[in-house]
């Protein structure tokens, strides 16, 4: 399987809109691997999608793809759902008649399939898009994989129970995604073993510290810290699950690190024995299996 990063920002894009901070400048001047777009990613083989943040459409045309089995959701986050309408746009048949719209296959994990009437009018848009004939959605219940081209495909609940990380598994190669919020999570909580594993894509984290300078930079008292895991304790993750490689992604623009500066800190990890990588949009990467 390939994976690609379609999109490696966070609940902010980079840049974003109306800021002049020396980050998003550079991004608006450079593009990518500057700029990011919303959190999502695409694995080629079983042609998953997992997520649409709002530049969902615009993402997929980008990486030219044309076939989705399916789309996984990991949570209701606006950052992660609401690029929904990609399936309208993507799908739908204006002109026939009586019209033959393509089908996506929405595969909700048993709490986010609860969380959509709650939120953000999630149930009421993804009926209308049932009604117009463009998605078929899927509740999976907790403990239920489902297999795709030769791809398992496991969602599980993180301590944030609302959202789920994913194992894939392919002839034997595994990888685990956990598209964001690991605030309070580690491996062993994992309905299974998480070893042996390939890869790892995990949220980045918030930088309580200045990553090069170690000074402190988010004030103690900040409920981000009570709400979101650090990059300090992502790294505790990194490590505990020893994956063959890691790759960090949702990165914030409050992080205020540039792909340069990002760059210059996995330098650092290599040297502290970490193999790590950080996601750009765009960014592929091959699991072989
Ligand atoms: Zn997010
Ligand atoms: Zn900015």
């Amino acid at each position: 399987m390939r994976i690609e990063f379609l999109g490696t920002g966070g609940a902010t894009t980079t840049p974003r809109p109306g800021c002049h901070c020396k980050i998003c400048d550079e991004a608006r001047e450079k593009g990518v691997p500057y700029a990011r777009t919303g959190p999502s990613l695409f694995i080629h083989g079983p042609d998953v999608l997992i997520d649409t943040p709002e530049e969902s459409a615009i993402q997929i045309n980008r990486a030219g793809i044309d076939r989705i089995a399916g789309c996984f959701y990991s949570h209701w986050h606006p950052d992660h759902t609401m690029g929904r309408r990609v399936w309208e746009t993507r799908n739908v048949d204006l002109r026939g008649w009586p019209p033959e719209p393509q089908r996506t296959n929405i595969y909700l994990p048993e709490q986010v399939a609860r969380d959509f009437p709650e939120r953000l009018g999630l149930q009421e848009h993804f009926d209308f898009m049932s009604r117009q004939g463009t998605v078929q959605v899927i509740e999976l219940k907790d403990g239920i994989s489902v297999e795709l081209d030769g791809v398992e495909i496991t969602p599980f609940r993180l301590a944030e129970d609302y959202v789920y990380a994913f194992l894939l598994v392919e002839a034997g190669i595994r990888v685990l995604i956990v598209p964001d919020e690991m605030h309070g999570w580690s491996p062993e909580q994992a309905p299974f073993p998480l070893d042996d594993l390939e890869l790892a894509i995990l949220p980045m984290g918030v930088t309580e510290f200045n990553v090069f300078t170690g000074v402190r930079q988010i004030d103690r008292d900040h409920k981000v810290l009570g709400m979101e895991m650090t990059f300090h304790d992502t790294l505790d993750v990194v490590q505990s699950l020893g994956a063959r490689h890691t790759i960090l992604t949702h990165i914030e623009e409050m992080e205020q690190l540039s792909f340069d500066e990002l760059r210059e800190l996995e330098r650092k990890l290599h040297g502290e024995g970490l193999d790590i990588t950080f996601a750009w949009d765009t960014m592929t990467v091959d699991v072989p299996g």
